[in-house]
């Protein structure tokens, strides 16, 4: 006579999986260096660039909305490139390109800023170089470049440029398309390198 057990359900996971550490290791190195950057600019910006003000209460839900919209948009891609979900990239591209207006907190705080100084090529490089550094993932990357370009595609105004170096203000407006366009670039290449990441060795084609 055989024997048979009840079915016992596999006990729960406490271990995260390595998907999920490096999507929130991407977010929180992301989210420390908005804050590390509007940190840093309270302390080396000249008195002189502190003109950052908040935005009238009643227009931050209109713009939070627009770029959350595009963000949305830029963070579906990935997932027709792959043809499957990427809840990763559907996160990390919203995350990224919304989240980076932390850096408007002292001003929201009634303390005298530079404007925007996380919006810069500077934290650019930086926040890329270290989700690449320390998650390995060039998809995750790419996702975190995506949301910032998403974000200048849709902002308008002043912007220093090279925060924290320095606080020299530019009007890229002119230069929306190239954001616009380097957006939708960076989400295509980010869903083909999540694409070829699943695909065993030596198997991707197409
Ligand atoms: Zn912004």
């Amino acid at each position: 006579m055989q024997i048979t057990f009840p079915h016992r359900p596999a006990p729960p996971k406490l271990v995260a999986s390595s998907e999920t550490r490096d999507l929130l290791k991407s977010i929180a190195i992301y989210l420390s260096l908005v804050l590390a950057f509007t940190a840093i600019s309270l302390v080396v910006a000249p008195t002189s660039s502190r003109l950052g003000k908040f935005r009238a209460i009643a227009l931050i839900p209109g713009h939070e909305v627009e770029l959350a919209a595009f963000a949305i948009a830029l963070a579906v891609i990935p997932s027709l490139v792959m043809r499957r979900v990427s809840i990763s990239l559907l996160l990390l591209i919203p995350v990224a390109g919304i989240m980076i207006d932390l850096d408007h907190l002292p001003s929201a705080l009634g303390i005298p800023q530079a404007i925007r100084p996380a919006h810069s090529l500077v934290f650019l490089l930086v926040s890329v170089g270290l989700v690449l550094l320390l998650t390995r993932r060039a998809d995750l990357g790419a996702g975190v470049l995506t949301g910032f370009l998403g974000h200048l595609s849709v902002d308008t105004g002043l912007f220093p440029a090279f925060s924290p170096i320095s606080f020299a203000y530019f009007d890229l407006g002119s230069y929306r398309a190239y954001f616009v366009a380097g957006s939708i670039l960076a989400s295509l290449l980010a869903g083909y390198l999540a694409r070829r990441r699943l695909m065993p060795k030596g198997t991707f084609a197409s």
